[in-house]
């Protein structure tokens, strides 16, 4: 194999190996190399990296279980739609036939507006919800959940329907 030419980042490695003294160009392309390097974006170990897939992955098992289609998780967790595929098709998750999906997206929605309804709730409850009274802002939100739904004002959840 010949040998990398001066002015690479190669040639200034085999200058440090052969103990020799970097000439001008190799020092420059070793400089490049390193501010390159750092310019890059961190990447994790992988470690790191398989830790973050895997709770990717977690959260495409759970919505799609939940009732989510390919589509709804692939704009949620900003991935595309064959990356949302793979992970179920890695899990071994049997997809929906096409009526089941309708049924469970809609589903899906409503449960996802009912954790709307109940994240507000809470926020708006947290000012009079005093510590020591036993009544968090969360047991406030359900109690307000429960009357909302009683009163036909959010839609009623799957368990209760089915
Ligand atoms: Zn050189």
């Amino acid at each position: 194999m010949a040998d990398e030419p001066c002015g690479s980042r190669l040639a200034y490695d085999r200058h440090i190996r052969h103990g020799e003294k970097p000439d001008a160009a190799c020092r420059a392309a070793n400089t490049a190399y390193k501010r390159e390097r750092r310019a890059l974006p961190p990447v994790g170990l992988p470690e790191q990296q398989r830790a973050a897939r895997a709770a990717v992955a977690d959260r495409v098992l759970a919505g799609y279980a939940a009732g989510a289609g390919l589509l709804t998780l692939a704009e949620e967790l900003g991935r595309s739609r064959a990356f949302v595929r793979r992970i179920l098709t890695e899990a071994g998750v049997a997809r929906r036939p096409r009526g089941d999906a309708r049924a469970a997206a809609v589903r899906y929605r409503r449960a996802a507006q009912r954790a709307t309804a109940r994240r507000l709730l809470v926020a708006a409850f947290e000012p009079v919800a005093r510590p020591g009274d036993g009544v968090t802002p969360e047991r406030y939100a359900q109690l307000a959940v429960d009357a909302l739904t009683a009163a036909g004002l959010l839609p009623p959840r799957p368990e209760d329907v089915s």
